[in-house]
């Protein structure tokens, strides 16, 4: 096992890397739903949206660039094994990796602190970057996935807590009015997290986890993967496409999370991702070796 400044050392570096390498490029999952989506589009308008698009990425790629100005503020959601030897250290790292990648990608720096109104300058600041924990025990392993939360797509975000005589159904007018107002502008075609529990915070968790799930996997229940189904289908009959104008698909996908809810509540959260769905994963062993899952044939 290596001493802990030198395991440090290399955890900030590689994470530093893999927080570059997922400003600059999108996952595999959100790449080839993005191929497919513009080969269903019919008129030229949305042919041409979809092409400034792939253009604009591959550019990024090209330049070693951010894909979008607005590299938003980062969130790391971690499978941590009880027995990973650098649990201690981890929170420390993530921070730091977050603080040189600023400078060395360059990441825009988009931090404020609520009472001083000052910009960081470094994308960390008072819980930020945000860290949300879950423990895996007996793992020597540690599993990060990173999400950039730009505004344009967190500024649609709503939670509500419905009475249970409003019946699940009340959350389907609910997410529509969220997607065809503030979503218009979040840069469609939109990935929407829907979380449904049983008050408003473990809901808006839920919607955001949501927005984490491959593209392709459904809700484990049948009657959660129909109503994923079945909002998908309606939001992308609305006539609306790609940058909100007249086109066929509003929407990459509805993932719903849930968890059980009080007898007396309907706990909804909707969060949206803009196209620019930018969230990898990164599996670092006990022994720092590490797979990039989510990045066919990338390296640090
Ligand atoms: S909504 Fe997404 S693609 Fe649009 S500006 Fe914001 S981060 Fe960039």
């Amino acid at each position: 096992m290596l001493g802990e400044n030198s395991a440090k050392e290399q955890l900030i570096s590689a994470i530093e890397k893999f927080i570059a390498l997922s400003a600059v490029r999108l996952s595999d999952d959100v790449m080839a739903r993005l191929a497919q989506m513009r080969e269903r589009e019919d008129t030229p308008l949305q042919k041409a949206v979809y092409d400034s698009y792939f253009e604009n990425l591959q550019m990024a790629r090209n330049l070693n660039r951010p894909c979008c100005q607005d590299t938003g503020l980062l969130q790391f959601y971690i499978k941590a094994g009880s027995a990973f030897p650098y649990l201690h250290i981890t929170a420390e790292v993530l921070t730091q990796a977050v603080r040189r990648a600023t400078e060395s990608v360059p990441l825009r720096p988009n931090a404020v602190n609520y009472f001083d109104e000052k910009n960081t300058g470094d994308n960390t600041g008072e819980r930020t970057p945000w860290l949300y924990w879950d423990i895996i025990p007996d793992s020597q392993e540690m599993e990060i996935t990173l999400y950039f939360s730009g505004a344009g797509c967190s500024l649609p975000g709503q939670a509500k807590v419905f009475k249970p005589s409003d019946g699940i159904e009340a959350i389907i007018p609910f997410v529509f009015d969220a997607v065809t107002g503030p979503g218009v502008n979040a840069c469609p075609p939109l990935l929407v997290g829907i979380g449904l529990g049983h008050n408003i915070e473990n809901a808006a968790v839920l919607s955001k986890k949501a927005l984490l799930r491959p593209l392709g996997k459904e809700h484990p229940h049948p009657k959660g993967a129909q109503l994923e189904k079945r909002i998908t289908e309606g939001l992308n009959s609305l006539g609306m496409g790609a940058q909100g104008l007249r086109g066929n698909q509003a929407v990459m996908g509805v993932h719903i999370e849930s968890s059980a809810r009080h007898t007396a509540t309907i706990a909804c959260a909707v969060n949206v991702s803009c196209y620019m769905l930018r969230r990898g994963v990164m599996r670092i062993n006990s022994d720092l070796s590490f797979e990039l899952p989510t990045y066919h044939g990338a390296s640090l």
